[in-house]
């Protein structure tokens, strides 16, 4: 771990680097795109040592954030308890492309916590002029060392910090492959915005328990699966998906307001699963509002099934949170009440 900033009066900030498009910088020789070393930060990048924090870089083998995995999760979450009690708070720089479940993944994996855990990246790479990786990268060490009156971490919890604004993370998705603001929070406010200060939403912002303490639960299961229904779907196609070998919970990616095909070959299908002891989870493919099962015939006979509602969670934290529960070990009728339950203010109840 390298030390950028030494001065033992000050927040102390540890900078975990994955990898993704905020790591390159444009080679002056060859013009094309390298990796950019974060040990080197404070040379690279010397307005860093302007911030009032101490800055510790922890880089782990850069990957495109395409190859993230529930390892990478692994991997993150034990570093973060290994330094726990070493830091103020946390910066992952992550590729965009993942973000959303990584973060979404660490919110159910850190229990208790007390401290910031703030992910961010860029569109585009830090090493070129016009990055916006440089303000994300400074704005996220800032809320990651920002403190209340009472001196307690002013967002203590997993959060994604792009293009001026700060989200919960588990309520991010990313939405633009082109414009800056590449992610939104469709259904939960931001914890903060920043302008000329930096607002924090406080009544937005979760904050722990007196008595909880910080832990983490590393076991997840991965044997889910993502059914994006369509029109044409047919009945062969979705029950081979569904007869996958070992398959434990689906996420079925619904339209509006949690609709389905209503023939009865597709509920069908979903009860031959089910009754093989797969857990359905209803999320809807709109990215703004809410799965309503009460609504329409088709999701009143899904709700009859015991297909769960995820009402406003989005996919990434409905993926996370069924691979979390179930390697937790929950199954049956705990499952379920676990996934409608908000376990870290994933979705409103
Ligand atoms: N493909 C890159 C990644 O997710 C994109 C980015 O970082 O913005 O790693």
């Amino acid at each position: 771990m390298k030390r950028v900033n030494g001065d033992n009066s000050r927040r102390r900030v540890l900078l975990i680097y994955t990898g993704g498009t905020i790591g390159m910088k444009t080679d002056p020789e060859s013009g094309a795109l390298v990796p950019f070393d974060f040990t080197h930060i404070h040379q690279e990048f010397p307005v860093i040592q302007r911030l009032n924090v101490d800055i510790e870089v922890l880089p782990f083998d850069p990957i495109d954030s395409s190859n993230a995995s529930p390892a990478l999760w692994r991997a993150l979450a034990a570093k973060i308890e290994e330094n726990y009690d070493l830091f103020d708070g946390f910066v992952v720089l992550h590729g965009t492309d993942t973000m959303s479940y990584t973060s979404s993944a660490l919110s159910f994996m850190l229990h208790g916590l007390a401290k910031p855990v703030v992910f961010t990246g860029s569109q585009i790479p830090i090493g070129v002029l016009r990055t916006d990786g440089r303000e994300n990268l400074i704005t996220a060490i800032e809320i990651a060392a920002a403190v209340d009156s009472e001196g307690k971490a002013r967002v203590p919890e997993v959060s994604l910090y792009f293009q001026n604004r700060l989200f919960r993370a588990n309520r991010s998705t990313k939405q633009s492959a082109e414009r800056l603001s590449a992610f939104a929070s469709f259904n939960y406010p931001p914890l903060a915005e920043v302008g000329v200060n930096i607002a924090y939403n406080d009544a937005a912002i979760h904050h722990p328990a007196e008595d909880e303490t910080f832990g983490v639960e590393s076991l997840l299961a991965c044997d889910v699966m993502v059914v994006k229904i369509f029109p044409g779907l047919t009945e062969q196609t979705l029950n081979a998906m569904l007869s996958v070998e070992g398959l434990r919970g689906v996420i079925l990616e619904t339209y509006g307001s949690g609709n389905a095909p209503s023939g009865d070959w597709f509920i069908d299908s979903l009860r031959r699963a089910m009754e093989r002891g797969v857990c359905v989870m209803n999320v809807t493919q709109c990215a703004d509002g809410k799965v309503d099962m009460e609504l329409y015939e088709t999701g009143r006979r899904m709700q009859e099934l015991g297909v769960v509602s995820g009402r406003d969670i989005t996919l990434e934290a409905a993926v996370t949170k069924m691979m979390f529960m179930l390697g937790r070990g929950a199954s049956g009728e705990a499952l379920k009440s676990a996934l409608r339950t908000s376990f870290r203010g994933e979705m409103n109840e």
